[in-house]
């Protein structure tokens, strides 16, 4: 998709990344994916014999360049959280697929790339506590099944209520919001729960979704925020991990709208990286 370029390039043009801060991931082994993913379901979405009713799950067609990203992509979530546990903080412009379940995909997500990493950091024992902080404006559904019976991972998603998908999987903890919630209201809502959270969980590492779907010209979104809303939302989210020491990775989520404003809304969360990194001397 061309929004993965388009974001490298205008994050350069805005100087929000420099070339030596930026790192290029390789695919994730096997080995890695299938601590989430059982085999027959990645084999299968690889060679393109997913059944006709699992393709129309996920949403996408698997062409062969649809495959080498999906695979990439899970690998750059994992860089991107050693990188943070290393710095403090890290961004990927891709990632966020957390409608993925172990042994299918659902909603344009094929596998679980925050679920993999905190899997992996957790086998390897790097961490044994991790937030995943899901504020794209859809539930995290898959993620949930994935960690629901592994206390080391708290899965928190906010949401809009009546959104996709429908069957919702109880996160650790829900904030379920009504349609048109607009900047303040939800930004309320995060500066309120998040510090305890991050108190009472004392997490090593957040995965941060840094879905932009809440947006209020969002294709697929049912919420109000604006550019601004977003920014805040992320410098609120940055600034409430890094005043804590807790290393923070973030992926760029869902978004849907023409390419020009849907890319401008993902280099948000990336602005808000550089400009806490500068506040954090990071
Ligand atoms: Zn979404």
């Amino acid at each position: 998709m061309a929004k993965f370029s388009m974001l490298h390039a205008l994050l350069r043009n805005k100087h929000w990344i420099n070339e030596d801060q930026i790192h290029t991931p390789i695919s994730i082994p096997r080995k890695d994916l299938e601590r989430i993913h059982q085999r027959h379901y990645h084999q299968a979405f690889s060679s393109d014999q997913l059944s006709r009713a699992e393709q129309r799950r996920i949403g996408l067609p698997a062409t062969r360049p649809l495959v080498q990203r999906t695979w990439i992509a899970v690998g750059g979530t994992l860089m991107t959280a050693r990188l943070a546990l290393e710095r403090g903080i890290a961004a990927h412009l891709a990632g966020g697929t957390h409608h993925a379940h172990p042994a299918f995909g659902s909603g344009f997500c094929i596998f679980n790339d925050c679920a993999v990493t905190a899997q992996v950091l957790l086998d390897e024992g790097a961490v044994d506590r991790i937030l995943i902080l899901d504020l794209d404006v859809h539930q995290g559904d898959g993620t949930a099944a994935c960690f629901r019976n592994d206390p080391r991972v708290f899965t928190a998603s906010v949401h809009a209520a009546s959104n996709f998908p429908l069957r919702k999987v109880p996160s650790n903890l829900d904030i379920a919001l009504e349609d048109g919630t607009n900047d303040a209201a939800y930004l309320e809502v995060i500066a309120d729960r998040l510090p305890n959270l991050l108190d009472q969980l004392k997490p090593q590492l957040v995965l941060y979704n840094a879905g932009v779907d809440p947006h209020q010209d969002d294709r697929l979104g049912r919420l109000g925020l604006t550019d601004q809303g977003l920014l805040m939302r992320d410098r609120l989210v940055l600034d409430a991990c890094l005043r804590r020491m807790i290393p923070i990775a973030t992926v760029i989520g869902g978004g849907y709208d023409a390419l020009e404003p849907l890319v401008g809304r993902h280099a948000i969360v990336f602005r808000a990286a550089s400009e806490q990194a500068r506040l954090y001397s990071i």
